[in-house]
């Protein structure tokens, strides 16, 4: 079974996962802040961080990005409707998030889409974009581990009113989450884990969608 390991990062307190990829490599979905924070784990526990996921723009998913990328070298990949949100404070929404944030535009990364597959280690991951709370917002999903960013929470889904997010949009997703065959186990963006299974019979916004 996959080792996931989660942080609360940055002035949110937004989840970043270390996912356990084979030996002491590891590779982390989303860096809110605090990067010192993750760089003294990864030195402590003597962990190769070798891949940054991004399941979206946000400054609370990327706020730590680029100092930890410079640290270790880490690729990262994002959505490319998200990219963006890299380079930009504004749509980023990193002005309202943390006004006085001292943010460092990302600029060395690597884009992906629907249905890609990247090889991580000993495991592989595969990209399912699910667009609603940003246009590039993506679930990154290996064997029964699915990570779901801002789209699926316990019992909720992700907020779908700010620039580029779209309520029929995230109910597509949402339709197409609840569509995958057999158990996940869930790690959202905030809040707690799930399992997909526990979100398809007790979710509202799940029960209520076919
Ligand atoms: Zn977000
Ligand atoms: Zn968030």
């Amino acid at each position: 079974m996959i080792t996931v390991k989660t942080f609360m990062l940055g002035s949110i307190a937004t989840n970043c996962h270390i996912v356990y990829i084979g030996g002491s490599d590891v590779i982390a979905v989303d860096i809110g802040g605090e990067p010192e924070k993750l760089l003294r784990f990864l030195n402590d526990n003597k962990l190769n961080l070798t891949k940054i996921f991004l399941t979206h723009g946000h400054y609370d998913h990327i706020g730590g990005v680029y100092d930890v990328q410079k640290a270790t070298n880490a690729k990262v990949y994002i959505h490319e409707l998200d990219i963006s949100m890299l380079s930009d404070a504004q749509s980023n929404l990193a002005f309202w998030i943390e006004p006085t944030a001292d943010f460092k535009p990302v600029t060395e990364y690597i884009t992906v889409k629907d249905g890609d597959v990247i090889d991580a280690g000993d495991i592989s991951f595969t990209v399912l974009h699910t667009p609603g709370h940003t246009p590039g917002s993506v679930c990154y999903m290996s064997e029964d581990v699915l990570l779901t960013g801002d789209t699926l929470f316990n019992m909720s889904r992700g907020r779908t009113d700010f620039p580029g997010g779209s309520d029929e949009q995230m109910l597509s997703s949402f339709r197409r989450l609840k569509k995958l065959e057999g158990d996940y186990r869930v790690f959202p963006g905030h809040n707690g884990s799930t399992t997909l299974e526990f979100e398809r019979k007790n979710n509202p916004v799940m029960r209520g969608i076919i």
